[in-house]
Parts: structure tokens; sequence; C-alpha cells
């Protein structure tokens, strides 16, 4: 895995980035009646779901386009065949990696969102710091800590990663939908495009840091 990187053009509209993209967007011809979603929050901090959600009574028009598969919306926790994969937050340890890669495989069309899953956002500052040093400061060293407090190392825990990566650094990315976290606004221009099979493109306005 190689050292986080930002990504080019970091806003402005949605984006396609990186080598050129085979993933056409989602053709309503060539899709089940409805599309399938899927939404997943790795190393992010719920903020960009909580803003899908603010898109208010658009919901009841999102719902008869579309059923969500996995989404911490519906709590289904396994992830069948979709159409589009929203994935908010970065990559910080080896289970996002696993999640990530499943999401790659399962849908058609994946999306990155929001600034941590664009370039690694707040989390990706620990990125100058060494793991073992940072989990011994916060586990052992702080004031306040019992004598006997360790660094958990239970082995259902997820390895955390020696850095926090952004999602296209793993796996291939279709569409950026960029912000912190994207505006209910960002988020309704952009699948609606999506859903109707066009290129999304955010207009003038929708694209801000909060
Ligand atoms: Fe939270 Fe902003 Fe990251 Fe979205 S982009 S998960 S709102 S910190």
């Amino acid at each position: 895995m190689s050292p986080p990187s930002r990504p080019k053009g970091g806003s402005g509209s949605a984006q396609r980035e990186g080598p050129p993209v085979t993933t056409a967007p989602v053709d309503p011809t060539h899709a089940p009646r409805k599309l399938k979603l899927a939404t997943v929050s790795l190393a992010g901090c719920f903020g960009c779901h909580m803003s899908f959600l603010d898109i208010d009574e658009r919901l009841f028009e999102l719902l008869e386009l579309v059923e969500f598969d996995r989404s911490p919306l519906t709590d289904i926790k396994t992830l069948g065949h979709c159409d589009i994969g929203l994935v908010e937050g970065g990559l910080c340890n080896a289970e996002n990696v696993h999640v990530l890669r499943d999401f790659r495989a399962h849908c058609k069309t994946l999306v990155a969102v929001g600034a941590c899953a664009i370039n690694g956002g707040l989390p990706a500052q620990r990125n100058h710091l060494n793991v073992g040093t940072m989990l011994t400061e916060v586990y052992q060293v702080r004031a306040g800590l019992s004598p006997t407090s360790r660094i958990p190392n239970d082995p259902e825990l997820p390895l955390p990663l020696n850095n926090v990566h952004p999602l296209h650094e793993v796996v291939h990315v279709d569409y950026f939908l960029p912000g912190c976290p994207p505006s209910a606004d960002a988020f309704w221009s952009f699948l609606t495009d999506l859903m109707a099979g066009r290129t999304p493109h955010l207009g003038h306005g929708l694209i801000h840091y909060d």
C-alpha cells in the first residue's frame, strides 16, 4: 500500500479521478425496477450520513427509486449486489480495508463521499505520528491511567494501519462527492443525476466545507 497522497483538484464538482474509468453511469434500462443502494461509514464521523438524511422529504422520492441494501440506515449487515455504493470515511484499520473491498466487489458504481473518503480527512492528521507511540501514550503514559492499563490486544479488534488512507489508494473509485460533509442538496443533485444515468455534475454553490 503506497503512502497517502492527495487527489488532484479536491473541490469543484463531483469528479472522476485517476486512470480512465471503464464503469459506466448506472443505466436505468438495464437496472432492476428499483436501484439498489448501499452505504457505509469507515473511518468517518457519520456526519456525511447525517447530511444525506438532511434531504428530508426528498427521502420519500428517493425511496420510490431505490431500495436500500447494507447501510447504517437499515442496519442490514451483509452486502448484496448493488448499483450504487456510497462510502464515507477513509481507511484506518484492516477491517475498513476488508469492508471497502467488499463494497468494490458488490457495487457497480462506487462513490467516495466526503473529505475523509477522498483524502483521509481529519483522521489522517495522525499520519505524521508513529502508531505504536500513539497507542502507548493513550493507554499507558497519559496521566490518570491505572498502573495496570495496557494497550488493548483482543484478537477481535481490527489492526490499525500505520497511516490513514483515502479510498482510491486501495480500490478503484468511480466518483468523488466532495465536502465535509457534502450538503444535502449536493447529495440530492448527485444521486438524481446518477439514478437518471447522467454523469453527476454539481452546480455552483453546492460544494462547501462547514
Ligand atoms: Fe465527518 Fe467530514 Fe469526514 Fe464526512 S468528511 S465523515 S462529515 S469529518
